[in-house]
């Protein structure tokens, strides 16, 4: 080989090493994994803002969300509020951290655990609903529940009934989506009050789906909540955290 031959080589593989290098590391940079994760403090988080700072109404205090999604909640609602000034429109949930998801999941694991003897059957139980820690979308701090957690509500009540409509029909101009809609072929259950801010939640779900293929085990290994263990923890997160509307990607 002829030296500028092998100098070419080099310089080839040097920055083919450079540019593996610097995609990896920005990634890596984009949303560290206790993001994606939920394993951090949304009160300490300076992109963050408690929602009953604003003008937003809520239905508990202490709920967060991050920055850009609650200015553009606050637009929604206030649009909304010319049109329907009667119909209730609440934040009833925001940010979950892992900690706060890993109560819920305790609870109901605790409370299955007499009826239900196999642990893969009592996460399925559980996951028709609510999510396993660390696989969450409220983790993100994108995400939000309005007015009801109930499909009833949004189905048969006439209030409901217009509220889910207008949602539909307006909250897509703000940026939102509706991550669990009607018409997948697995994961959660449709939830009509569940709605995500895209212009971040898809950066996370990028990059969730990302690790999920190129490290599936540096996901795996962050999640130790109750029965993490006993069943197929790497099918179901693919499953619940993957298998949402198209319009949300
Ligand atoms: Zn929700």
């Amino acid at each position: 080989m002829k030296k500028t031959a092998r100098f070419k080589k080099f310089f080839n593989f040097t920055q083919t090493l450079t540019l593996l290098l610097f995609s990896t590391f920005t990634m890596a940079q984009t949303i560290p994994l206790n993001k994606l994760t939920g394993q951090f403090d949304e009160k300490k988080d300076s992109d963050f803002i408690a929602l009953d700072s604003t003008q937003l109404p809520v239905n508990k205090k202490g709920m967060y969300l991050q920055k850009e999604p609650t200015q553009q909640l606050i637009k929604a609602y206030n649009d909304f509020k010319k049109v329907h000034p009667n119909i209730p429109f609440v934040v009833v949930s925001a940010t979950r951290n892992y900690t706060y998801q890993n109560g819920i999941w305790q609870r109901k694991w605790d409370s299955l655990l007499s009826k239900i003897n196999k642990p893969q059957q009592i996460a399925e139980e559980i996951l028709k609903f609510s999510s396993m820690p660390g696989t969450s979308r409220h983790h993100w701090g994108t995400d939000i529940d309005i007015t009801s957690v109930s499909s009833d509500y949004f189905r048969n009540d006439k209030k409901g009934i217009i509220l889910y409509q207008w949602l539909q029909d307006n909250l897509p101009k703000y940026g939102f989506c509706q991550p669990f809609n009607e018409g997948r072929n697995g994961g959660y259950l449709p939830e009509e009050w569940h709605w995500s801010y895209k212009p971040i939640a898809s950066q996370y779900i990028a990059q969730y789906q990302a690790q999920l293929e190129k490290d599936p085990q540096s996901i795996i290994q962050a999640l130790n909540f109750t029965g993490h263990d006993q069943i197929n923890l790497e099918d179901l997160v693919k499953q619940y955290v993957l298998m949402v509307n198209a319009d949300c990607y």
